[in-house]
């Protein structure tokens, strides 16, 4: 081969490469609707180890993202029943976000404003010691006060999911996201239903999800057999599905585009 040619080889393979982004990631976008449309994020808290063998399996079967909120003092292998560094790390070569959901756990509304800005930097910084970087970060217990959310802003973080009840509209509050939380008894058919109102009001549903099992084990868990039909749903009506930092970035856009149409 000539080396004009080896080097327009060249150029095209890396322009392949600079279009479907870093190794890893995926590629929902390129199927699926307008973010505009309409988009979904599936997030799982607490990082356990049946979110990694039961629900990543599944989600990567259909090339869709999520986001882990996981806690950074079970992240040393100790306890098996969670994530370990290098599962996490997988996960985000693979394409998941990870975020912060604290170093302990505590209800952060129950510490001094020093304790939480603690478990707010200190979390941030054990996630980059392993090469993440951390930009959303989820309450735990879903509990925050305005003050709160203002020091998860001074931490760094782009954003931060509650547990509080609702959609993420245009004038939506960064530090304060919205979900549904998928309980035991949750239906799937009542997910589809809060799907399908989200791409008809071209808003933004954020679900949120713990253990993943065949049975719940928690009160908060839910089965594989609800995962495996909101991804089906999701792949088959071509839902925007997002990482919650993707989808602060677009919203981000969106709301722009709506201010300043044209631009
Ligand atoms: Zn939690």
């Amino acid at each position: 081969m000539d080396a004009r040619r080896k080097k327009i080889i060249t150029t095209i393979i890396m322009f392949v490469l600079l279009a479907v982004g870093p190794v890893g990631a995926f590629a929902a976008t390129t199927t699926s609707t307008s973010p505009s449309n309409g988009m979904v994020s599936l997030t799982f808290d607490d990082g356990t180890s049946s979110v990694l063998n039961n629900a990543i399996p599944i989600l990567n079967a259909a090339h869709l993202p999520s986001t882990q909120y996981v806690i950074t003092s079970y992240l040393d292998g100790h306890d098996k029943n969670f994530m370990n560094a290098a599962n996490v790390r997988h996960l985000q070569a693979e394409g998941h976000e990870i975020g912060s959901h604290t170093r302990s756990h505590p209800f952060l509304p129950g510490l001094t404003t020093a304790e939480v800005m603690n478990e707010l930097r200190q979390s941030k910084q054990d996630l980059a010691a392993i090469g993440i970087n951390a930009t959303t970060f989820a309450y735990p217990f879903g509990g925050y006060t305005v003050d709160i959310s203002k020091l998860v802003q001074k931490s760094g973080y782009a954003g931060a999911r509650t547990c509080d009840y609702g959609w993420n509209g245009n004038r939506l509050n960064r530090y304060l996201l919205k979900v549904h939380t998928v309980f035991p008894d949750t239906t799937l058919d009542s997910i589809k239903l809060k799907i399908a109102a989200t791409m008809q009001d071209h808003t933004w549903l954020i679900l949120v999800f713990h253990d993943v099992r065949h049975k719940p084990s928690t009160s908060e868990g839910t089965t594989i057999a609800v995962l495996q039909g909101v991804v089906d749903y999701l792949v088959k009506n071509k839902v925007h599905v997002v990482t919650v930092a993707e989808g602060l970035k677009l919203r981000n856009q969106l709301s722009l585009e709506q201010h300043h149409p044209g631009i």
